[in-house]
């Protein structure tokens, strides 16, 4: 066979032989639309063919091959009835049987006293031993073909094993000689093969089973390598840029005096930071990660009132309408005494406002705007944005972060805020573009979270506690659990608590849930806001950043299905005013030895990094929220628990190397993974 022309791998899978559009939809739905899937879509398994069976030694259940003699066959002419084709061995007879099939095909392939190779499921019917539509029907010369050792793709509607084997097979078996981008020292220390070897092992050996094979290893460290060329990629093309704004840093401390509190040690250096990078000459890319409640918002106002005053627009947009609301009246209350002039945007803002506000923003006007991604929509064009702030980021893909700091042309720097708490290994993988910022403490004021745990049984004990909370005008997050990933199941549960929640304390309760429109969410958080209901009895929508001062108890139920750093962004939502915040963590009966080490640790800790870090020791990435937004599940293969040192290598690795992007010596490596645009797109 020949080998395949080098620029097929990136071309669209019809360009094989045999895949028509029929055929290519259905491989969309597998993800497969570049033959290149086709090699990043590894076996989970396999099935084995390879051995001839003989009649009498068949196991039922199993899949197996067996060659026979065709003996008779047996067309019935009611509708409905299958056609059957019964087969002998030296030993035994066996039945092959066929539903909707047409009996001259089967003619063609079963002459009677001619030899089969056949591999199906065996089953036992009526005495007999059946094959029913058998997977693989061949004459003797060809059996080399069916009898092997067969990878067992994950599959979809339309395709089968046969069909997909032409289609991989073709890809692989022929798979043309690529340029290493890796040094042959590299690959050797490493124990990696080259490119092509590799996915031809992951696809012909159990290597794709174990995510600990060098061969697999091999694969992550691409996909991780990948993602950190797109990122530095991104960082060297802002640092590049030079600003031309002056800068003047003295004005929030006129705002700082005028503060209630005093900022914490770590909010101070973080500003110090970010006034750094806004004197530089060199565009600002940089986030600050602060557990929720550490005090982000006001560090950005700070910076924004520094820019503001150096004559310069500025932008801080949030993922959700309430969130922006709140940002949008602190920055109100905190300019009063200036001549800022600050603006909302948002969806929901009326026509003839938002055409006013459109028109102020390029007339220079306004000084501050604050809103949802509305901000960021084709109409908007600034007079002079001189900071762009993005609230909660992890909303937000690598896509969209070059996309902004794009839009927001050359002089206008960039912050981020993120909650989300990231281990260090994952640091450069996420944020290798930005600089970071850390705040590190609470503010000193802030009492302690007290967390108590609870069998469920005793829920009754609950109530006159909630009601002297009621009494003294507290209001209450009571969380149901999560059961699936299906928000109906949620609701449910979620229901049954309200009505009964309800029961006890009547017009003082609402439910919010993931099935609400973001409307209807937001009217109700509102609600509680305004103090118009008490208890909020909910599943886990409510959002992170939302600051509900007034709450100060939190019930979580079944609380051993959520993650500990979920736990710990739930009970954030608490005690964020003057009065000391409870959250009461119910359990089924029976803690593992591991759900109390769990409520150990949340009782001890209220450090969010650190909790981050104890819980993926503890129970692996998969369910821990927040994580799930972040950009760590955007891996396909790599895991960053298992792969730890794949990720350290990485990180090595891209420091060390010079990458010149657009010498191709890596252009394969990102069109692998879709990168390629996200690069191109950032080569001016
Ligand atoms: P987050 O980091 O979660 O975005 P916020 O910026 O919303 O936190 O701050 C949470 C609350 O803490 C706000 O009400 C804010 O006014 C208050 N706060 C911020 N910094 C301090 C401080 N240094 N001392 C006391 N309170 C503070
Ligand atoms: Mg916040």
């Amino acid at each position: 066979m020949n080998l395949l022309k080098k620029d097929i791998i990136f071309s669209d899978v019809d360009k094989l032989k045999g895949i028509g559009k029929k055929l290519s939809k259905y491989l969309k739905n597998k993800r497969i639309e570049k033959v290149k899937d086709i090699l990043l879509n590894l076996p989970y398994s396999e099935t084995d063919r390879s051995k001839i069976i003989d009649l009498n030694k068949l196991e039922v259940g199993k899949i197996q091959t067996i060659r026979v003699k065709v003996k008779k066959l047996n067309f019935p002419r009611i509708r409905n009835l299958p056609n059957k084709i019964l087969c002998e061995d030296k030993n035994s007879n066996i039945e092959i049987v066929y539903f909707n099939s047409r009996e001259g095909y089967l003619r063609k392939l079963f002459r009677v006293n001619e030899w089969v190779v056949i591999s199906g499921k065996i089953s036992f019917f009526n005495k007999k031993y059946q094959i029913t539509n058998p997977d693989y029907v061949t004459s003797i010369d060809k059996e080399e073909y069916v009898k092997q050792i067969i990878p067992k793709y994950s599959l979809t509607k339309g395709i089968n094993e046969k069909k997909y084997r032409i289609i991989s097979e073709q890809v692989i078996n022929n798979l043309p000689d690529i340029n290493e981008w890796y040094e042959s020292h590299f690959l050797k220390k490493n124990n990696f093969l080259n490119w092509k070897e590799n996915i031809i092992a992951l696809h012909k050996t159990k290597d794709s089973q174990n995510n600990l094979s060098k061969t697999y290893k091999r694969l992550v460290f691409d996909e991780i390598l990948a993602n950190l060329i797109v990122l530095s990629n991104n960082r060297k093309k802002i640092k590049r840029i030079k600003k031309n704004k002056s800068f003047k840093s003295a004005f929030c401390n006129e705002i700082l005096k005028d503060l209630p509190f005093e900022l914490t040690k770590s909010q101070k250096n973080v500003l110090e930071e970010i006034n750094l990078d806004l004197k530089s000459n060199t565009r600002m890319f940089r986030i600050i990660q602060g557990d929720v409640g550490s005090g982000k918002t006001i560090v950005s106002l700070l910076a924004i009132a520094n820019v503001v005053e150096s004559k310069y627009q500025c932008a801080l947009m949030s993922p959700t309408e309430i969130l922006a609301k709140q940002h949008f009246n602190l920055a109100k209350k905190i300019f009063v005494n200036t001549k800022i002039k600050i603006e909302f945007l948002s969806g929901k803002t009326d026509i003839k406002k938002r055409k006013k506000i459109i028109n102020d923003l390029e007339e220079g006007n306004i000084n501050i705007i604050i809103g949802t991604h509305s901000l960021f929509q084709k109409k908007i064009n600034f007079k002079n944005l001189g900071l762009a702030v993005i609230d909660e980021q992890h909303k937000f893909g690598v896509k969209q972060r070059s996309d902004l700091a794009i839009k927001g042309g050359d002089d206008c720097d960039v912050l981020l805020m993120s909650a989300t708490p990231i281990p260090r290994t994952m640091m450069m993988s996420l944020y290798g573009d930005m600089d970071i910022s850390k705040i590190k403490e609470k503010p000193k004021n802030r009492k302690k979270i007290i967390t108590l745990s609870k069998p469920e049984k005793k829920i009754n004990e609950l109530w006159s506690f909630i009601n002297k909370q009621i009494n003294s005008d507290n209001q209450v997050f009571w969380v149901c659990p999560l059961i699936e990933e299906s928000s109906f199941l949620d609701y449910s549960s979620a229901k049954k608590k309200f009505d009964i929640i309800n029961k006890k304390f009547p017009n003082k309760v609402a439910l919010i849930h993931g099935a609400l429109d973001k409307i209807e969410k937001e009217k109700i958080l509102n609600k509680f806001l305004k103090k118009e209901i008490f208890i909020l009895v909910s599943t886990t929508v409510i959002e992170v950043g939302i600051d509900f001062p007034n709450a100060n108890l939190i019930i979580i139920e079944n609380a051993n299905k959520f993650g500990l750093a979920q736990l710990h962004q739930l009970r954030g939502r608490v005690g964020r005013g003057q009065k000391q915040g409870v959250c009461i963590l119910l359990f089924k009966e029976g803690l593992s030895k591991n759900a109390i080490k769990r409520i150990k640790i949340l009782k001890e800790s209220n450090d969010g990094f650190f909790i981050a870090e104890e819980d993926m020791r503890l129970r692996g990435f998969g369910d821990i929220i927040g994580y799930q937004q972040s950009g760590i599940k955007n891996f396909r293969f790599a895991d960053p628990i298992i792969h730890q040192d794949l990720f350290l290598l990485a990180e090595k690795y891209i420091r060390g190397m010079s990458i010149n992007v657009n010498d191709g010596k890596y252009s394969f490596l990102l069109k692998l993974f879709d990168k390629a645009e996200i690069i191109n797109q950032n080569i001016d």
